[in-house]
């Protein structure tokens, strides 16, 4: 049954018919059944979008004074919050994802509006010391128009990561919500409309990657482009974007290594484990998917994972009872149960999972069990590629050079986490893992301030922090003669 329909686009500060777009269902996973109608855009839409983002960034969002953008970022902030609740119910009907992790996710949002807006102001340069009679100092101005292509397991999350410090940089933006999850983007033009955001600065075009997205990619107009996503649509992404030079920064996907030592504090870390393992149904860029484990904990860490895994209760997402929703669409279905095949292929033990599951009764929902491989090879293709399902591969380890060498021996290096009450191990292991996250006796800690992305095909750039602000500034020097000579180099 059809209960919502989002039919038109967010471009210029109008709500209007696509032009050369579609009205498409959009599934609810759990059901594999259409719940709204969603406008998709196509390339003259993009192009439309790109000219209102322009016009504002000359515009009216130029003319504002920095604290009157910090302001309206607060505002934002706000108002943003007046509308979690929605927010809350639209994505995980979308996407699938329980609000048991959708609430408390989504109710921290504003965090990164009012974090951010908190260096609209503050965006300052430097003055450098150089020669008498000069005077050198630098900016830091808008990169310009920002392109942010989104994917769908965390569409509110990490639109917030990119427009925030865009919109603090004095930049304005495209958004392209991944096609399965427009529904939260199409909100967000709303809260603009609240906010009293100058039309223009924040546009919004659902559709499809090979046709709005690759029209953002290489519109000579768009000067950056600010991705998320799987690493080979950022290779194809970056390939595009040259024609234009265009400035681009990413985050794609991971293969973390989550370390148990045999000195851990293993009930924490056990509680850690199958959490990084099976949150968002696996759909985590920041997935624990491989669980490293020292030889003498082995046998006791298989059970234990296996058994907790097997407890984990599936539902509803919209149900605060469901520990693990469905997967966020078909595809995404087939590609995990495919991986179970090639787990069990290459020789891997089985021991919970790997199958699909209907719970109260939804039996045409992307529902698949937790799944537990054991005695995993480090070479094995379910431990060296990113399945982004609740697959969790178990490897044994002997040594600390070894547990390093199998962590750091994938082409990923987004997240990893470690498990130890040895302080010196802590740092050391954390000093020889590459990648651009190391938890402690923790896991999946985010929050607006720390700096988050990738080394390897896991990204390029950081999101969040003060590093996720420069994304969207260039700096210019300024450097200025006040001698009021400039000698003739060819006069004698
Ligand atoms: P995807 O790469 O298939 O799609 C991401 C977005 O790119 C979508 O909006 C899609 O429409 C668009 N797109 C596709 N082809 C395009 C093209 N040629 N030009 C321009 N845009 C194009 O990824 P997905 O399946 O939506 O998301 C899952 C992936 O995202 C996983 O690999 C996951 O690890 C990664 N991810 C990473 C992070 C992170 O922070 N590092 C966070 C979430 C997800």
């Amino acid at each position: 049954m059809m209960t919502e329909r989002f039919e038109k686009l967010y471009i210029g500060g109008e709500w209007i018919d696509p032009i050369e777009g579609e009205i498409v269902d959009t599934i609810d996973p759990s059901t594999g059944q259409p719940w709204a109608k969603v406008a998709y855009g196509g390339a003259a839409d993009v192009d439309k979008a790109v000219a209102a983002a322009r016009a504002a960034l000359e515009g009216p969002w130029s003319k504002l004074s920095a604290f009157e953008r910090a302001a309206m970022l607060r505002r934002f902030a706000t108002i943003y919050d007046t509308h979690v609740e929605q927010l809350i119910q639209w994505e995980s009907r979308d996407n699938g994802r329980p609000v048991r992790e959708t609430g408390p996710d989504i109710r921290n949002h504003w965090q990164w509006y009012n974090y951010y807006a908190g260096f609209a102001d503050k965006i300052d340069g430097r003055t450098i010391p150089t020669d008498p009679g000069m005077l050198v100092y630098t900016q830091r101005l808008p990169v310009g128009v920002v392109g942010a292509i989104l994917p769908w397991n965390a569409p509110l999350l990490l639109t917030a990561w990119k427009m925030a410090p865009a919109l603090a940089a004095g930049c304005t933006i495209v958004i392209k919500p991944a096609e399965t999850t427009s529904v939260t983007a199409l909100q967000l033009g709303k809260i603009a409309e609240e906010a009293g955001i100058p039309p223009g600065v924040i546009n919004i075009v659902p559709g499809y990657g090979a046709t709005v997205g690759a029209r953002l990619v290489e519109h000579p107009d768009v000067d950056k482009i600010s991705f998320t996503g799987e690493h080979r649509t950022a290779q194809r992404i970056m390939a595009a974007a040259a024609g234009t030079l265009k400035r681009f920064s990413c985050e794609n996907g991971g293969k973390s290594a989550h370390i148990l030592f045999a000195d851990a504090d293993l009930d924490n870390a056990l509680n850690a484990a199958t959490h990084a393992a099976f949150m968002a149904t696996g759909q985590s860029c920041a997935l624990g998917s491989r669980l490293l484990v020292e030889r003498s904990i082995y046998k006791k860490v298989v059970e234990e994972v296996a058994r907790r895994s097997a407890q984990i209760r599936a539902g509803s997402p919209l149900d605060i009872g469901t520990q693990i929703g469905p997967h966020a669409n078909a595809q995404q279905l087939e590609k995990t149960l495919g991986y179970v095949d090639i787990g069990k292929g290459e020789g891997a033990r089985l021991v919970a999972g790997g199958h699909r599951l209907a719970p109260d009764g939804m039996k045409d929902g992307y529902f698949i069990a937790p799944t537990v491989f054991a005695d995993v090879d480090p070479a094995m293709r379910i431990a060296q590629e990113e399945i982004f399902g609740p697959v969790c591969s178990i490897i044994p380890f002997d040594t600390e050079e070894e547990a390093v060498a199998i962590a750091n021996g994938t082409i990923y290096g987004l997240t990893a986490g470690l498990w130890t009450q040895n302080v010196g191990r802590a740092h050391r292991v954390a000093n020889a893992i590459r990648a651009g996250t190391v938890w402690v006796n923790s896991y999946r800690y985010l929050r607006t301030a720390i700096p988050y992305g990738g080394f390897g095909r896991s990204g390029l750039g950081r999101e969040n922090g003060p590093e996720g602000l420069d994304a969207f500034l260039e700096p210019r020097a300024v450097i200025m003669n006040l001698s009021g000579a400039y000698p003739n180099p060819y006069a004698s």
